[in-house]
């Protein structure tokens, strides 16, 4: 099957937004071996949409567009698919009764405008992909031997629509399902990995691909297969090579299985729980964890103790830290995270301290240097960093950091 992607937005060509949809869509379509051959993009402007429709039309077997779905006059994507086939616009009730219970939801007692109605309208004959994440849904318009799929512009809903109406479809077209794993590896660069699992980008099937994160590499494992085949007999051998090479170095499996994620269950599994201080990450480390789900069952508190009177007030770090080595060092760390300890009552407590710039940095402590503590009721640890990046980076670095300590110790505790 060859494919084309049509970006329809003036904001597009003006610079104003990436086409970050057009690159997700690519990134998907490869997966199901389907041979995108060009992206166009075109404002919102009629006649120039339905040009491009048409002219891709004339080279391939489907066209997907993105954008101009929604209720607004200079949204017309659907109105020129239709034209270009020329088939009639047709109401699709279902899709009117849905509309009609968001908007009573959301604004009781107004009657629909008719722009609203218009999100209820197709082509003839099109397939309905449900929206489930914004108004306006899609539709597969099939004719002339050929294919449109009309998804939305917001790359939330057409992430959402993509997986739960258009892949569907796509499965039943190619016959062909794609099955992914993850696995997650902190603490060992991309070339090192790549270079412990050579000989497994050759093996055709699966396919292994990097992915660079915050501090850590992500392997995907892909196959393709025909739909109802099970995976696991291709892919958990290589799964298991790559964790015997890997070893500790493998964090987690799964997408969504985010460090805060991982050290969380990993707490929660041994029925621990955790306190953290903060300085440089504002309190960054407590948002991660926070943003996971369940975090109560092993987060505790936190403290942002961002000056020193604060470190010393809230956490009791000895003045002769703060006047002595300073609150950028590794007394000052493991103070803040004893300190943590003590006031929270915790079983685990996670210190950080760094100068994350982009001023402020020393001979002793450049921008980037970062003390991470960790203290539990038998002892305590500290480590030093020296991250290279901006504010923002700096601070990432620091909160992924600080967790994988605490989890290498956990593992070594077993
Ligand atoms: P709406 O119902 O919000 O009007 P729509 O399907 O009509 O959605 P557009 O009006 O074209 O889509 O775009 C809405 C917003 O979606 C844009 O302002 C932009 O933020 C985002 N968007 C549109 N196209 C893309 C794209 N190709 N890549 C990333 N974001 C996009
Ligand atoms: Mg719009």
């Amino acid at each position: 099957m060859i494919c084309e992607i049509l970006s329809v937005g003036t904001e597009l060509l003006l610079g104003q937004i990436a086409n970050t949809d057009a690159q997700y869509l690519s990134r998907r379509l490869s997966e199901y071996g389907i041979n995108l051959y060009r992206q166009t993009t075109v404002g919102d402007n009629p006649e120039r949409v339905k040009q491009a429709l048409s002219e891709a039309l004339a080279r391939c077997d489907l066209v997907i567009t993105t954008g101009g779905l929604g209720p607004t006059e200079d949204d017309l994507t659907k109105e020129m698919v239709a034209e270009t086939f020329a088939l009639p616009m047709e109401l699709h009730q279902p899709s009117l009764d849905a509309l009609t219970q968001r908007m009573n939801r959301l604004h009781p007692g107004k009657p629909l405008t008719p722009n609203n109605l218009k999100q209820a309208y197709f082509p003839k004959g099109a397939r309905i992909l449900p929206n489930l994440c914004g108004t306006a849904p899609g539709c597969v318009v099939e004719a002339e031997g050929k294919a449109v799929a009309v998804l939305p512009g917001p790359p939330r809903e057409l992430k959402d629509m993509f997986e739960h109406a258009l892949e569907p479809y796509l499965r039943e077209k190619t016959g062909a399902a794609i099955h992914s794993r993850f696995l997650r590896i902190f603490g060992v660069g991309e070339s090192r990995v790549e270079d412990m699992l050579l000989d497994l980008f050759h093996l055709g099937s699966p396919t292994l691909a990097l992915y660079c994160g915050a501090g850590e590499v992500q392997a995907r494992l892909t196959v393709c297969l025909p739909h109802g085949q099970d995976p696991a007999p291709i892919l958990d051998p290589v799964e298991a090579e790559i964790r015997s090479r890997l070893g500790d170095a493998v964090y987690a499996s799964g997408r969504d299985e985010t460090m805060p994620r991982a050290v969380l269950r990993m707490l929660e599994e041994k029925n621990l729980t955790l306190a953290v201080a903060e300085s440089c990450t504002g309190g960054m480390l407590a948002s991660e964890l926070v943003d996971c789900p369940g975090a109560s069952k092993a987060f505790r508190e936190g403290y942002v103790t961002y000056t020193c009177a604060a470190k010393a007030r809230v956490l009791g770090v000895p003045q002769d830290i703060l006047e002595g080595p300073g609150p950028v060092s590794a007394p000052c760390a493991q103070a803040m995270a004893q300190g943590a300890l003590r006031v929270s009552g915790a079983d685990y407590a996670l210190s950080v301290t760094g100068v994350a710039g982009p001023d402020g940095g020393t001979e002793i402590t450049p921008v980037g240097d970062v003390f991470l503590g960790l203290a539990w009721a038998g002892g305590s640890q500290v480590q030093e960093f020296r991250f290279l990046g901006d504010r923002s980076w700096i601070r990432t670095l620091a909160c992924v950091n600080a967790l994988n300590m605490l989890r290498m110790h956990l593992l070594s505790r077993n």
